[in-house]
């Protein structure tokens, strides 16, 4: 099925002679249990794309559609809770407390929605991401790799059944962004997620089994990966 789809989606930023048409008409659907990279150049409208999929920036028009509502006709709460409850963000600046620990950061979703941590997915997502020696560690005293996978494990610890990745692994060495990538990749396929992932680096993409490419607010190549073909 369909976890979330655009439909004639549009976005502008500013308006007449001076507006920058950042959606062209983007018409994209994003099925469950699939993993797709968005790849093309700085300014083609890649994370605009996601921050408008996921309500945190409104469209000029058109709809979006999840779980059979359109997001676009949503108030600010419904959207808020939306995203606490269903959807995880991965930025490319980890947007971490800085006040707060390792754990407190990575358990901050459910602390906000008043839940408790499933203690084996967190031990699990922990384990994975080499945190385990760190959890007591606030972000000034980590490496950009660990804060980078500590707001990972934070993204995940939900278990959202939609994941927005904004260059997850812009910050990490090459034997890092194997491991993170390989979690993501294990992640959608164990929780039948959905994953949408930013990258610029083609080593990253090929973990995905779909690569869109944008190009000056449109989709220019949307093409499933060889791997995942010939899973089907
Ligand atoms: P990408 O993620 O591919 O680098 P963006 O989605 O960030 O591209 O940007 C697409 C276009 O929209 C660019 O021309 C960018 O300058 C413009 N843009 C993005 N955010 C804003 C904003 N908040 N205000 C004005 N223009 C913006
Ligand atoms: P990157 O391409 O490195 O992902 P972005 O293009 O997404 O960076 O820019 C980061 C932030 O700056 C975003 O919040 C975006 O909305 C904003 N932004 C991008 N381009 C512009 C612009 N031309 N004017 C105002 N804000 C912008």
């Amino acid at each position: 099925g369909i976890a979330i789809q655009a439909v004639d989606l549009v976005k502008d930023y500013g308006s007449g002679a001076n507006a920058v048409h950042a959606l062209r008409d983007v018409n994209v659907s994003f099925e469950r249990g699939r993993f797709t990279a968005i790849m093309g150049p700085s300014g083609s409208g890649k994370s605009t794309l996601m921050h408008t999929l996921a309500g945190l920036d409104s469209a000029t028009s058109g709809r979006i559609l999840f779980g059979g509502k359109d997001l676009t006709r949503m108030n600010d709460k419904q959207l808020t809770l939306l995203r606490r409850n269903k959807i995880g963000f991965i930025f490319q600046s980890f947007n971490l407390l800085p006040m707060f620990t390792a754990e407190q950061n990575i358990l901050m979703p459910l602390t906000l929605a008043g839940a408790k941590a499933d203690r084996a997915w967190f031990d699990l997502l922990v384990e994975t991401l080499g945190l385990r020696q760190r959890l007591n560690h606030r972000p000034n005293e980590l490496s950009g790799g660990q804060q980078q996978r500590v707001a990972i494990a934070r993204a995940l610890i939900t278990k959202p059944s939609l994941v927005f990745a904004d260059e997850p692994t812009g910050n990490l060495d090459s034997v890092s962004s194997a491991e993170v990538l390989g979690f993501l990749k294990q992640s959608v396929n164990e929780l039948d997620q959905t994953i949408v992932m930013v990258t610029h680096d083609a080593v990253a993409a090929s973990y995905a089994d779909r690569a869109i490419v944008f190009a000056d607010g449109r989709i220019v190549a949307d093409e499933p990966h060889p791997t995942a073909e010939a899973m089907n």
